[in-house]
């Protein structure tokens, strides 16, 4: 097996893995250990290792898990998501975690941060919430605030205390960290078919569960076996996937983008890793220094508040030229309410650069892959038709 087959088989392993084995591991391995599950969009994974503990993203049952408890507790017009992550806990699956941060996304987690509180008393739980004023003096003040109650917490749990040392030694490890994705999400746009996204996906959900200096190790690794591996180059459209950074899509449904005929140059799969678009300074006030690069140099999305009319759009865009991709693909969890609310803006920004884009809905256990794949295999014709024009 080569050596690019192998890190495959070893991060789908991780990502079939429902059990979360890997944690377990992780914990038996030394005494005291501890776990904190987190959900997307963004947490300060910094502050949960500087306490020692492994910060583990919860990111949905995806299509192999039947929900069935989970379903008792929400209503059938909601996203997918909050029921099967239900049904992860309610089916014990998630023991090996001591406690869950549930960030603010939208209203759906906030109430199931509610919910994990009521069952599962012996655990853990926060609603992290973060600013949605930008000012250091307002915005910031509060959210280090907050930073300073979630280091404390967690001090509380592991039973130490968390030194702005520690805070510090756990910045330079998740800066090692995002510049590696950094240079993965590079290499894929320049060279699609060398890293594709089914693969690349599977690489960063890897990250979910693994220290973040092993998974650092790992994605250096896979871009080394990619680029060892020939691989041939298709006349592909190239495309930015947007809207899919809390419920995850199927990896057939990756899949089936790709085999339609285009290459994923872009995408906001996996934010909790790319957030942070720059290094965390080393020197100075460490949360002061997170709650800086949370308010002045993180990523866009839809439930991240924009100040100005005229900036929404802009940082799609932004990547649709700086990855120069052919269009922009939308694809939303169903009754995903930031993503669906947020797309006609974006539609109005695209049509005005006259960027080509077409939209679809999905499910985490979405099966029926035909009709996206008809209609994404439809746009990326039409985009190969539009260019040779
Ligand atoms: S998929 Fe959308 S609506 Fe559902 S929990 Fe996530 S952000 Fe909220």
């Amino acid at each position: 097996m080569s050596k690019l087959a192998e890190i495959i088989q070893r991060c789908q392993g991780l990502f079939e893995d429902l059990r979360f084995d890997a944690v377990r591991q992780w914990k038996a391995a030394a005494p005291g250990r501890k776990a904190i599950g987190y959900m997307p969009i963004y947490v300060p994974r910094e502050i949960i290792h500087a306490a020692g503990m492994l910060p583990v993203g919860i990111f949905g049952g995806g299509d192999q898990l039947e929900v069935i408890q989970g379903d008792a507790y929400y209503q059938s017009y909601i996203c997918r998501i909050p029921r099967s992550t239900l049904e992860l806990g309610l089916t014990g699956r998630l023991d090996c975690l001591d406690g869950m941060l549930f960030p603010s996304i939208c209203d759906v987690i906030r109430n199931l941060s509610g919910m994990w509180q009521i069952l599962f008393k012996d655990k853990y739980v926060r609603y992290f919430d973060v600013p949605q004023e930008y000012h250091d003096a307002v915005g910031g003040e509060y959210y280090v605030h907050e930073l300073e109650t979630l280091r404390d917490d967690l001090a509380k749990v592991g039973g130490r205390t968390i030194t702005d040392d520690d805070l510090r030694k756990s910045i330079a490890v998740h800066n090692e960290n995002r510049r590696a994705v950094r240079d993965l999400y590079d290499y894929r746009s320049q060279k699609p078919w060398q890293a594709p996204t089914s693969e690349v996906y599977l690489v960063l959900r890897a990250g979910n569960v693994l220290p973040p200096e092993e998974h650092t190790e790992l994605v250096r690794d896979y871009i080394a076996a990619a680029e060892a591996e020939k691989r041939p180059k298709r006349d592909n459209a190239r495309v930015v996937v947007t809207g899919s950074f809390c419920e995850q899509p199927p990896l057939g449904l990756i899949k089936s983008i790709e085999m339609a005929g285009c290459y994923i140059v872009d995408d906001d799969y996996m934010l909790v890793q790319r957030w942070l678009l720059d290094d965390v300074p080393g020197e100075g006030n460490p949360l002061e220094n997170l709650s800086k690069a949370f308010l002045h140099r993180s990523a866009s999305t839809a439930s991240k508040y924009d100040e100005r009319r005229e900036d929404k759009g802009k940082f799609l865009v932004e990547s649709v030229k700086k990855n120069a991709a052919e269009g922009v693909i939308f694809a939303a969890a169903s009754f995903c309410d930031p993503a669906l609310l947020e797309r006609p803006m974006l539609l109005e920004v695209l049509a005005k650069h006259k960027i080509p884009y077409t939209a679809f809905k999905y499910a985490e256990n979405t099966g029926q892959m035909a009709p996206i794949r008809e209609q994404t295999g439809t746009f990326a014709d039409s985009i190969k038709l539009w260019s040779a024009a």
